[in-house]
């Protein structure tokens, strides 16, 4: 099953309301759009990034163990269909009854590549007969318009989420973490991908070193004026191998509490508009991998909090938006 139509509801009163929930979640907005579990499976299409390979910049994010994906290192992955078909294996163990999947090309930027060795990629996952839709988690300055035509051609037969690394507004944030790009790039990659047909998500990362409350809240009110369909929030983590991982080590970076997360990201919420879909808000890492903090390991005990404290506050997603 596949269609184009926005996962986002028009109704006044949002579906999400009525069914309980203070934030519009992922799960919940999938299954309005195909009446039933939709789970994501993960691709590694071998792709590498521009900022690991010399091309903007070398070493890649602060918190990004690319190590994986740089070129020198890059190792044949199994093909397409066959990494479909082991995730949904996975998958299967948890949830017994789902049988309708999103491919999502995750590591790296996926779109960094000319169209015609993107094409095959993106058509051999939708080939696969439990495959509704994709996902495809890339960079801003990786979206030439020939790639934004080919993701139009796609979205026009199939649900396609565009996945853009955000991370912040504030530009010395970006350089802080070797972003290699500045919060301008994102802003002319959305405007370019605007009406194209697939759903425009930013990552957000809250609890950057030198950002303070009110720099995360800026940025939230930056995602509700640009006003993208989707949102995936998570605090700043830790993983082996990485640049911050020396930082926190040597006490250069401190790494939020849970409580403060949870406060900030549900004042995030209250900013952003009741219609933007929120598909993750937390993040981790598999635990051989994972440095730090512990708490977020938990995401069943995160996301219990969350929900506490907009109960707590009667409050939820959008209470504190304003159009502008
Ligand atoms: S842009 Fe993405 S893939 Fe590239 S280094 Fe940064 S986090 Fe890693």
């Amino acid at each position: 099953m596949s269609s184009n139509k926005p996962l986002i509801s028009s109704s006044l009163e949002p579906a999400w309301r009525s069914a309980g929930l203070r934030y519009y979640a992922y799960n919940f907005a999938l299954r309005q759009r195909f009446s039933h579990r939709v789970q994501k499976v993960s691709i590694d299409a071998g792709f590498t990034c521009p900022n690991v390979d010399g091309t903007v910049a070398k070493g890649g994010c602060t918190f990004c163990d690319n190590r994986s994906f740089s070129p020198s290192r890059r190792l044949p992955r199994a093909g397409i269909l066959g990494q479909i078909d082991q995730s949904i294996a996975r998958l299967r163990l948890r949830y017994k009854n789902c049988n309708h999947f999103l491919a999502y090309f995750q590591p790296a930027s996926n779109t960094y590549a000319p169209v015609d060795v993107l094409r095959p990629l993106f058509e051999t996952a939708l080939a696969h007969p439990q495959v509704v839709g994709l996902a495809i988690g890339t960079r801003s300055d990786c979206v030439p318009d020939n790639v934004l035509d080919l993701l139009e051609e796609l979205a026009e037969r199939t649900y396609l989420s565009v996945e853009f690394g955000m991370q912040t507004i504030h530009n010395r944030s970006l350089e802080w973490m070797n972003r290699g790009h500045y919060h301008d790039s994102f802003l002319d990659a959305v405007q370019r991908s605007r009406g194209r047909g697939f759903e425009i998500c930013a990552h957000a990362i809250l609890g950057l070193p030198g950002e303070n409350h009110a720099d995360m809240l800026a940025t939230a009110r930056e995602l509700a004026r640009v006003d993208i369909d989707a949102v995936k929030l998570h605090n700043l983590y830790c993983v082996k191998n990485t640049k911050l991982a020396e930082q926190v080590a040597a006490g250069e970076v401190t790494l939020m509490g849970r409580n403060d997360y949870v406060r900030t990201l549900v004042d995030f919420l209250e900013r952003v508009p009741p219609t933007m879909v929120v598909e993750r808000i937390s993040g981790d890492a598999p635990p051989d991998y994972f440095l730090g903090p512990s708490w977020c390991l938990d995401k069943q005990g995160v996301k219990t909090a969350i929900e506490g404290e907009f109960e707590r506050r009667d409050s939820w997603q959008g209470k504190r938006y304003t159009l502008r």
